[in-house]
């Protein structure tokens, strides 16, 4: 059993360019395409977002890939408007070569409480005994799965449009979402943050989150 960090990659993403190509769409509302200047984009989308009309949000869309646990996508693949691929526990055999014959873990770098982290581990170690058992006694991998914990790491690629991200974040990064999603999307938050102000500025995060336990961001080339 190997403890692994989690990770975050999004595509490079021009959020310049998305905000004005939003724009472009909603101003097909009002026929006003001939206002669009430099940054008629900021208060045309502010307004839009205040009023609710956040169906222009629609018009683009974003690709993360994440290394999370079974925990993390089984409470994001509950949003409805957003597609997935994920890695399969039905066809990933984790006692093969190609997975390190072993069963890798997300690092619950959250729990601070060392003997409760311990048990955790154990009980881990404990899962991948069972699951190679399981194995040598010549059980197929859909069976072995069953002995999988939340804990499993996976890799997973997540699109969603601007509507649905700003949506899946505000529910995500507060303090009441698990703290394994937290510590992924408040890193993705604060790009989108950076890169799309006048959309992301408005959702709220759990500040308190201590930043030593966000996964690692990166952006792909
Ligand atoms: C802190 C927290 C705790 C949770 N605890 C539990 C739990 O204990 N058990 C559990 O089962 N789930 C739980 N959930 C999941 C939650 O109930 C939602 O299923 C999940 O967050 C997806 O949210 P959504 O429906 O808003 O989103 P999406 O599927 O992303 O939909 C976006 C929006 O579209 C609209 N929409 C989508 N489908 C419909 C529809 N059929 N009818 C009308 N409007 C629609 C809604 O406005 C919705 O907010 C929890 C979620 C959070 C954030």
């Amino acid at each position: 059993m190997k403890i692994v960090n989690p990770w975050i990659e999004v595509e490079e993403i021009d959020g310049l360019k998305i905000m004005k190509k939003i724009e472009r769409a909603c101003r097909t509302c009002y026929r006003s395409e001939g206002s669009i200047s430099e940054d008629s984009y900021k208060n045309l989308l502010k307004n839009c977002i205040n009023r609710g009309h956040e169906s222009v949000l629609e018009h683009e869309k974003v690709t993360i890939r994440m290394y999370c646990d079974i925990g993390v996508y089984k409470d994001l693949t509950r949003h409805r408007f957003a597609s997935f691929s994920i890695e399969s526990t039905r066809y990933c055999s984790y006692d093969k070569d190609k997975y390190g014959n072993e069963i890798k873990c997300i690092n619950p770098s959250y729990i601070e409480d060392k003997e409760i982290y311990a048990e955790w581990k154990k009980s881990m170690e404990d899962m991948e005994k069972h699951y190679m058992k399981m194995k040598e006694l010549g059980a197929s991998t859909d069976m072995c799965r069953l002995a999988l914990p939340h804990s499993t790491a996976a890799e997973v690629t997540m699109t969603a449009d601007i509507r649905e991200w700003k949506h899946i974040l505000e529910l995500r990064t507060s303090n009441k979402a698990h703290p394994a999603i937290r510590q992924l999307l408040i890193p993705l938050l604060k790009y989108f943050q950076q890169e799309m102000p006048e959309i992301f500025l408005s959702v709220d995060y759990d500040k308190e989150f201590n930043e030593k336990n966000y996964a690692e961001f990166r952006i792909a080339k």
